[in-house]
């Protein structure tokens, strides 16, 4: 930790909310974490949350550095406040009569779903639990949170696996032969506790704390903990969030969902999180407690839908929470995910936060509420999030394909997927990373799940709802997910789930559809997405905030119909060798290869001009009005001959040559480094006739389309330029030829010719370059590849353990290196302008359709990016939120 805040270890430390007011509001997060300011803000508003009060986050980092101690006098205003709330609240805490039972909640600044633990019922002991029995009149009641209060506490403070208690629980459940927790008797309870009480002592060695004030301690040190537990950490590192945020813990009376049958508990979104639609969308269980809902014990119901609604069941509780839902919403002027609990017919609220969405539901809520006049068109557009955009852009399953449905569940999160079954989550990173597409398949999933849910493709579960983590966390992800597919029989033992009649191993196909709910036995075909007019409007508001061109990366006439279709304004990077490789071309663009002669070579060239122009006339028409950079020849030839023998012999006969002569040939163009080796402009200053070709049919294109009355702007770019005289040579020739072909077609189309800024050394002595170039293109991928030294294509070896040990913070292939490449970048494009003011700039790599990446290049003054065509809204939306920056 470099900038440490200075702890206020004399000053306050913590925050009473209660009774109407509070010390914090929903600015604090910081220091409250999001939880606590989000509870003191509803509290200040009159929202009925019980009270409480928060230890700051400036704790959480004390204790962090100070061995798990304490700041002096913490202690005493711990105690300060609790005496406030037992006032508050009319009963003492740890008071065996009349007993005042807290939750203690951990909550740091963005919500970390399931991140941290909570601990519920805190407060009870032997005796402390007679004594809520008799004032309650409710015993089961009493017994019931008690062993909760137990399982919770020894899992998450004496770090006793929860497992154990589960398996007590489901001893017991099956001795009484009931079927659901909520159906145990007090009797059975009461045993229970003292099973309960069992398992502590032999997992954690020590008996289980009847101490109130020990209890809290545990706790709250234990919620300090949590910040820095693996799943915690693997969270945060997902996210980007610093370790050194630390998390709050909220002290909060506790209410009770659990007392009978007029209780519930519930968790709600104000919207429709799925699709955005204004509608109220929430889950409740009757008589249950916390994360009951969420976890899959019981599959729970509808807020306001079908014959067991809160709706219909508790009506005033019901109109209550419509009620405050709207106005939390008014207030905070987004979605929020609520969670409430109501006792005795009695509504609570204990938690709102900002929801988490998909892609779809982020851009038809933020042009909504554009439209109900709740926030305006720039924070319309802050509001979604440029990865959230990639979920539209996902494909579906094709309407036109059968496939055999095998089981249905809750449509969790949207987009379909198909891969192979997997359990567990090493097997599931095992098998990703040996290149396999995965879907995860679980009973339910839980916080140390997340790596196996990174890697998977899909998620599919047999329990929990739309809110479960497994729903929560993949549409966080973006991730395609169908839960609560109660259909399906997972075992995890045997490796394999039962859906009906049909059995599924680890390694069988599957396709999962997040947008239905459906699972499909095998591999569906998909279609790319459709995209609504609420996606059009959201985008008209970006295009006319952004500065920045965004182009796409198309080889293809298809490719570019793609990209316009999404929004490219033109083609950033058309590279020419993709074209070589059609099944019908191939075989003459290794005659041409193999050509021992000028003019055997020019012959074989001669036949693959009219084959590249038709491709480019394709590329002009479909990006009419827009430019087209078209890169020359660029990889190393020996990528284009086959290296398999029998596959040399194959093609030595279909080119009637000599099968051993061809093989030496082929060794021939062997090199040891070839990605430094004779490629790009090497290639066109060696043999100039392939790169002649390739303008020649670059420009009859151009005047073929013109002719069609197709406004072309070709632009011809040189790739892996290092040196003034190498562009000099090329531009020189491609000028030659192309004004050749305008003046044979009597044309006058203006066209532009340029560089790639790949090698470090073209960036160095941009200035020189500049003076023989009309444009720069930044090709990042290179360029990251020479300036690291790192090999592209092997460097994925050692790049996870570079992040994993905290040498490098990214992948600099995916997200720029603004320092070391950056700085490369910067100073081309200072001494490129400097020397040609008309000088035009653009990047072509894979980081420009990269959000963090597309930043930095608006920030150095770039006149576009280029990305592939599913990123260009995406990039288009990075360079409006630069743009607001
Ligand atoms: P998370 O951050 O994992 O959502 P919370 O701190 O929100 O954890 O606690 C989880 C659940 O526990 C809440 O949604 C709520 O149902 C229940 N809970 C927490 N505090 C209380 C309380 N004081 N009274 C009743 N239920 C509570
Ligand atoms: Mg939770
Ligand atoms: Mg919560």
């Amino acid at each position: 930790m470099t900038e440490k805040r200075t702890v206020a270890v004399s000053g306050k430390n913590v925050y009473y909310f209660g009774n109407g007011t509070a010390e914090g509001g929903a600015h604090m997060k910081e220091l409250l974490g999001g939880k606590g300011a989000n509870i003191a803000e509803m509290t200040n508003l009159g929202v009925p949350v019980p009270p409480g009060f928060t230890v700051t986050t400036d704790v959480c980092t004390y204790f962090m550095e100070h061995d798990q101690g304490y700041p002096d006098g913490l202690s005493e205003e711990v105690e300060g406040h609790i005496r406030r709330l037992e006032g508050d609240m009319g009963a003492g805490f740890g008071d065996a009569a009349n007993p005042l039972l807290v939750s203690v909640r951990s909550g740091s600044r963005a919500s970390m779903p399931g991140m941290m633990d909570t601990v519920l019922n805190l407060g009870l002991n032997d005796s402390t639990v007679e004594g809520l029995a008799a004032r309650t009149g409710n015993r089961r009641f009493a017994l019931d949170s008690y062993r909760r209060f137990i399982q919770m506490y020894g899992d998450v403070v004496m770090g006793v696996h929860t497992d154990h208690f589960e398996a007590a629980l489901d001893a017991r459940r099956r001795s009484t032969g009931v079927a659901q927790d909520h159906e145990l008797g007090a009797d059975d309870l009461a045993a229970l506790i003292e099973d309960y009480k069992r398992i502590v002592q032999e997992g954690a060695g020590r008996s289980f704390p009847q101490d109130a004030r020990e209890q809290l301690w545990g706790a709250v040190g234990a919620v300090f903990n949590s910040w820095n537990s693996p799943r915690a950490r693997s969270y945060r590192h997902m996210h980007d969030y610093p370790d050194t945020w630390g998390t709050a813990v909220n002290v909060q009376a506790m209410v009770f969902g659990n007392m009978g049958d007029d209780c519930a508990t519930g968790v709600a979104f104000t919207r429709d999180p799925s699709t955005g639609e204004p509608r109220f969308y929430g889950e409740y269980l009757v008589n249950a407690q916390g994360e009951d809902v969420v976890s899959g014990i019981r599959t729970p119901r509808h807020v306001n839908d079908g014959e067991d609604s809160l709706e219909r069941i508790m009506p005033r509780a019901y109109s209550e929470l419509e009620g405050l839902y709207k106005r939390l919403e008014r207030h905070y002027k987004d979605m929020q995910d609520i969670e409430f609990t109501i006792q005795n017919g009695r509504l609570w609220m204990l938690q709102t936060r900002n929801g988490k969405r998909t892609g779809r539901a982020a851009v038809r809520i933020a042009v909504d509420m554009v439209e109900e006049g709740l926030i305006d068109e720039r924070t319309a557009v802050r509001r979604v999030h440029p990865e959230q955009l990639d979920q539209l852009l996902h494909p579906m399953i094709d309407p036109k394909a059968r496939g055999e449905a095998v089981a249905t569940g809750l449509p969790a999160s949207p987009g379909a997927a198909s891969g192979r079954v997997v359990f567990a989550v090493d097997r599931a990173v095992a098998m990703a990373a040996s290149g396999e597409r995965v879907i995860l398949v679980r009973t339910e999933t839980s916080p140390e799940d997340i790596d196996g849910m990174r890697v998977a493709q899909a998620i599919l579960t047999s329990r929990g709802g739309m809110t479960s983590h497994a729903a929560v966390v993949a549409r966080g992800m973006g991730k395609c997910c169908v839960a609560g597919c109660s259909d399906l029989q997972v075992d995890y033992e045997k490796r394999e789930f039962r859906a009906g009649t049909r059995v599924f191993a680890e390694g069988d196909a599957i396709t999962v559809d997040g947008s239905t709910g459906t699972v499909y036995a095998g591999e569906m075909p998909t279609v790319p997405p459709q995209l609504d007019a609420y996606f059009h409007r959201f985008m008209e508001w970006v295009d006319g905030l952004r500065k920045l061109r965004v182009r796409t990366n198309a080889d293809t006439p298809q490719d570019a119909r793609t990209a316009r279709e999404f929004g490219a304004e033109g083609i950033g990077l058309c590279r020419t060798e993709h074209m070589f490789f059609g099944e019908d071309r191939i075989d003459v663009v290794r005659r041409m290869i193999i050509a021992d002669n000028e003019p055997d070579r020019v012959a074989a060239l001669r036949e693959i001009l009219p084959m590249q122009r038709d491709d480019f006339i394709g590329v002009f028409r479909a990006m009419d009005g827009y430019p087209v950079t078209v890169r020359l020849l660029d990889p190393p030839l020996h990528e284009f001959v086959p290296k398999d023998p029998e596959e040399i012999a194959a093609l030595a006969k279909r080119l009637g040559v000599d099968a051993g002569e061809l093989r030496a040939k082929t060794e021939m163009l062997h090199e040891f480094n070839p990605m430094l080796g004779h490629r790009g402009c090497r290639l066109g200053i060696t043999y100039p006739e392939i790169y002649e070709t390739q303008v020649r049919a670059i420009m009859e294109a151009a005047c073929a389309a013109a002719d069609e009355g197709v406004t072309v702007k070709p632009e011809i770019m040189i790739p892996l330029v290092g040196m003034r005289e190498e562009l000099a040579l090329l531009r020189e020739m491609v000028e030659r030829v192309a004004n050749g072909v305008l003046a044979e077609h009597k044309q006058e189309i203006p066209y532009l010719v340029g560089t790639m800024v790949e090698v470090p050394r073209a960036a160095v002595t941009a200035d020189e370059v500049a003076q023989v170039s009309d444009f720069f293109s930044f090709g990042t991928n290179d360029l990251t590849q020479m300036t690291y030294g790192f090999s592209r294509d092997d460097s994925a070896r050692f790049i996870r353990a570079y992040i994993d040990r905290g040498v490098l913070k990214h992948d600099p292939f995916e997200t720029l290196d603004t320092v070391g490449v950056g700085a490369l970048v910067r100073m081309a494009c200072e001494k490129g302008r400097a020397a040609r003011p008309s000088l035009k700039l653009g990047i072509c790599g894979e980081h420009g359709g990269d959000p963090a990446s597309v930043h930095f290049f608006a920030g150095v003054g770039l006149d576009y990016v280029s990305c592939s065509p599913f990123r260009v809204p995406i990039a288009k939306l990075a360079a409006a939120h630069a743009a607001l920056a």
